[in-house]
């Protein structure tokens, strides 16, 4: 009884405009709604008191704001989604969703291959709280079926993965899955919804850090859940318990982020697979690593299931020691150093000083994330004059050394 009157709240509250019927650039624009009179933009409503009487119950904590509607319905429009949440972060999403479904006894399949964040919640916190889990170095359904087990309730999964842009199979790991009525979530993170739609291929949620592609100007941190109607109930619960929602003006943020999200990743997009191009063809380049390239070892199941490559990319900068890739990153122009990615400038960072600081040199090593190893996320400039700034940066540090 409880639980509908919570679910009510959500629905009764959301006028939904999903336009199924719309290409992606299309809904990036229009889906969502809540204009109020004549603007084409959503009305930013900044109350959290509202009015209660002979009306439905509205409360920011209780994700169902007019705003948090809106913005939530546009990203379902984007995702294929049923029903969603938007929160204060990635984690708070992934944190939320994962308490939804795990209580001590349960057992969760983790890909070895997620995020920092994620890793640490794993192993820093479910151990103490009794529940168990397994991390999972594989890509196809059978890694994953191996390890299931009688109480496993939930599979886990990130791709392309950071750093080295591993891929999972998505949709074989779904059906798999599916059949044994374990609940599937995915961090869909790195692909956006404009180049991977999960939910298409049977996972049941998916997981964004809006702080990257959705919000895309480095200016906002987010997270949002995307998901089939049937798990809506259990994360919703939790989300209340947790409490990790979101402002009327980050709402309305996101939703103007939105409106170019397709526009955006799709030019980011296009600018990556050039720059892996010419990044292979430099001498002092290395390995690349990106899935748009016939090179990448999962550069088929890419084809299958991604609509685009993503702009996510990293590569070896084969120079003599650190004393030289200190003075690479000193003179870089354009390329900036700094953590995140998603965002319409682009950005290098080293993993080993970043993402994998806390991993041993020998596991990493191991992995092949190398201290030369760069991570690059590909943003909306000529990628000419990226290449053209690298060159640059790559010569002055190679002359630093020189005059040393
Ligand atoms: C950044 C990131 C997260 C965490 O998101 P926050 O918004 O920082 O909480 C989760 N997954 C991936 C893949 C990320 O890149």
């Amino acid at each position: 009884m409880q639980a509908f009157y919570l679910i009510s709240l959500r629905f009764l509250s959301s006028n939904f405009n999903k336009k199924m019927e719309h290409k992606l650039s299309t809904k990036c624009v229009h889906a969502g709604g809540h204009h109020k009179g004549r603007g084409v933009n959503q009305a930013i409503e900044t109350s959290s008191a509202f009015r209660y009487r002979n009306q439905k119950v509205v409360y920011p904590r209780y994700f169902n704001t007019s705003n948090q509607n809106a913005t939530v319905n546009k990203l379902c429009a984007l995702e294929n989604g049923d029903n969603g949440l938007l929160f204060a972060s990635g984690m708070a999403a992934i944190s939320t969703v994962l308490y939804g479904f795990l209580k001590p006894g349960d057992h969760i399949l983790v890909s070895s291959h997620v995020y920092g964040g994620t890793y640490n919640l794993v192993k820093g916190k479910f151990k103490n709280e009794g529940i168990q889990f397994d991390l999972i170095d594989g890509v196809f359904a059978a890694d994953f079926e191996a390890e299931v087990k009688p109480n496993t309730k939930v599979i886990y999964i990130e791709t392309p993965s950071n750093p080295l842009l591993t891929l999972l199979d998505v949709e074989g790991i779904a059906k798999m899955a599916k059949d044994k009525g374990i609940i599937t979530v995915i961090d869909n993170t790195f692909a956006s919804p404009i180049n991977q739609r999960p939910l298409e291929l049977g996972i049941d949620i998916v997981i964004h850090s809006g702080t990257k592609y959705l919000g895309g100007h480095s200016d906002l941190c987010f997270g949002a859940a995307i998901m089939r109607e049937k798990c809506f109930e259990a994360v919703y619960k939790q989300a209340i318990c947790l409490g990790g929602s979101i402002n009327a003006l980050d709402t309305y943020l996101i939703d103007r982020s939105l409106k170019t999200l397709d526009l955006r990743v799709s030019r980011q997009t296009e600018n990556a697979m050039v720059i892996a191009k010419g990044l292979e063809e430099r001498e002092f380049i290395g390995k690349v690593y990106y899935p748009g390239l016939e090179t990448h070892e999962n550069h088929d199941l890419a084809r299958k299931q991604m609509h685009g490559f993503g702009a996510m990319l990293s590569f070896e900068l084969n120079l003599e020691d650190a004393y030289q890739r200190d003075a690479f990153f000193d003179h870089l122009d354009l390329v900036t150093p700094a953590v995140s990615l998603g965002g319409v400038e682009t950005l290098v960072c080293e993993p080993v000083a970043t993402s994998h600081v806390l991993m041993p040199k020998s596991e990493r090593d191991a992995l092949g994330i190398f201290d030369h190893l760069l991570r690059l996320s590909v943003g909306i400039e000529a990628p000419s004059d990226i290449l053209a700034d690298i060159d640059q940066a790559v010569k002055k540090a190679l002359q630093a050394n020189w005059i040393a």
